[in-house]
């Protein structure tokens, strides 16, 4: 009802204030290709063909959303997404290698070779009709349901950004803009299309996504877009976890991992995803190891290096970690039990904020326990700790330890020497005076019998003094 007595009086050709972006059609910008710098050769092979191939059937396709936003930036699109007037079926039939994907969220996957594109249909943003409308919302306003066809239009007015809402179609080399999305590029602005506090309460990922993409194409958030947000953060509590996980993973693998913690923080959505990170970065040496761990993934990324989610995430716990393994410590339990049951305590309370996949999980402690071993240097000790299967990513980390002034860097210095010296050099430089002279004695008299062999714990076993 009342959206549409507000097209009824948009269409008499008043406009909505600036900073409101209205939720009700009101036609296209049509941009021609003397006014953007796309051109057909720019895109990519697979979205190109996708699109003609679909107007080769009559179906009206363009390639929407993130791809348009970073082509007119000059940047490079991570991937592509076309939307169309073909229901899923309808795309299916046409491409012979596709398929439907999702079950809520039908799409197509388009394959051309190595290549994907992903085909949806237009959507409007709810249900025609007032009625149902509410049924479709979790009691905080969520969105549950967002699989109805609809016009263009409504497919423009249900994105999130109005720099998102942009469909180039190649024929044409036309931009469509329905939410003045082409000048709030040119401005740098990322503003949110309809009621801000609305569209949060709808889907809170985001204001994940308001902090992501103002960090990584550079766009200043509109102050009606932005203002919402503190204010709104309590609600991430109610998104699935395994989707936050994801979105934090694309926030820090976004190139630009500095600059979005910042800006969570600022924004006071960092405390109901990474709830250790606040205690952290009031402490001058933790926060100076997350940083820079943040920073050496940024400059990976940006030189197109391979990044490890499990390294990243080990990074942003390791001082919960490290503060739990010394509090065990000082209750009486060896260094392993210690380090086993302050990694499990981290994990389980992280995992209530963010689904944490157990993949990681392995890897993340891989990396902590590797810390404990590398104080270890006699014996065949430092031996083992070469050949375990994380040790290049926990040696990074130890440097990293190192850097931020936790650790001597002494520490680092050996291991970054002993992986590169021949046998002879290693053996003399093996501490020969570590273990007492209690323990020696002991190891003389042959193997404990508490998985200590040799005076060397396995992973699992105890006994041994702690850093
Ligand atoms: P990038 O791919 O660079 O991370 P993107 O904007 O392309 O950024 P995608 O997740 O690929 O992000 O989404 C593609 C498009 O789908 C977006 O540009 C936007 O139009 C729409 N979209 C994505 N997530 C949302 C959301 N939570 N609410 C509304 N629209 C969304
Ligand atoms: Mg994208």
């Amino acid at each position: 009802m009342i959206r549409k007595l507000i097209a009824r009086v948009f269409s008499r050709g008043e406009r909505a204030p600036r900073g409101a972006v209205p939720l009700a059609p009101r036609g296209p910008e049509v941009i021609g290709p003397a006014r953007h710098n796309i051109t057909p050769e720019r895109l990519s092979t697979c979205a190109r063909r996708t699109c003609d191939t679909l107007q080769q059937h009559g179906y009206r396709a363009f390639v929407v959303g993130g791809a348009v936003r970073d082509l007119l930036l000059g940047r490079a699109p991570k991937d592509y997404d076309v939307a169309t007037d073909a229901t899923p079926e309808q795309v299916h039939a046409v491409f012979r290698r596709s398929r439907i994907i999702g079950r809520r969220f039908r799409l197509v996957h388009v394959l051309c070779g190595a290549d994907v594109v992903e085909v949806s249909t237009f959507r409007a943003p709810q249900a025609a009709g007032d009625d149902g409308a509410d049924q479709q919302k979790d009691a905080h306003g969520r969105l549950l349901r967002d699989n109805v066809f609809g016009s263009q239009e409504e497919d423009a007015l249900r994105r999130d950004f109005t720099v998102n809402a942009l469909y180039y179609d190649p024929a044409r080399s036309e931009v469509l803009d329905y939410c003045g999305g082409m000048r709030d590029l040119e401005g740098r602005v990322l503003r949110m299309i309809g009621d801000p506090t609305e569209r949060y309460r709808e889907d809170p990922v985001r204001m994940l996504r308001a902090v992501r993409l103002s960090a990584k194409l550079g766009l200043e958030i509109d102050a009606a877009t932005r203002a919402p947000i503190p204010g709104l953060a309590g609600l991430l509590a109610n998104v699935p976890r395994s989707r936050l996980f994801e979105e934090m993973l694309k926030l820090l693998l976004s190139g630009h991992a500095v600059a979005c913690i910042e800006r969570l923080r600022r924004e006071g959505l960092d405390r109901d995803l990474l709830p250790f990170l606040e205690a952290h970065l009031a402490q001058s040496v933790a926060a100076r190891f997350v940083m820079l761990a943040l920073a050496r993934t940024d400059e990976r990324i940006r030189a197109d290096k391979s990044i490890s989610p499990g390294f990243l995430f080990a990074a942003l716990l390791w001082h919960e970690v490290l503060g739990e393994w010394r509090a065990a410590q000082a209750r009486g339990l060896a260094p392993v039990p210690a380090m086993h049951e302050a990694m499990d305590a981290v994990l389980t309370v992280q995992a209530e904020k963010l689904a944490v996949p157990r993949r990681y999980g392995a890897d993340m402690k891989e990396v902590w326990l590797l810390q404990w071993r590398f104080e270890q240097r006699s014996g065949r000790r430092p031996w083992r700790v070469l050949e375990a299967e994380k040790f290049r990513a926990a040696y990074d980390f130890l440097l990293l330890r190192c850097d931020s002034g936790e650790v001597d860097p002494a520490l680092g210095h050996w291991w970054t020497e002993f992986q590169e010296a021949d046998d002879t050099r290693r053996e003399a430089m093996l501490l020969r005076d570590e273990t007492s002279p209690k323990k020696r004695r002991r190891r003389r008299r042959g193997p404990r019998a508490d998985g200590v062999e040799d005076g060397v714990p396995t992973p699992d076993a105890g006994g041994e003094p702690g850093p």
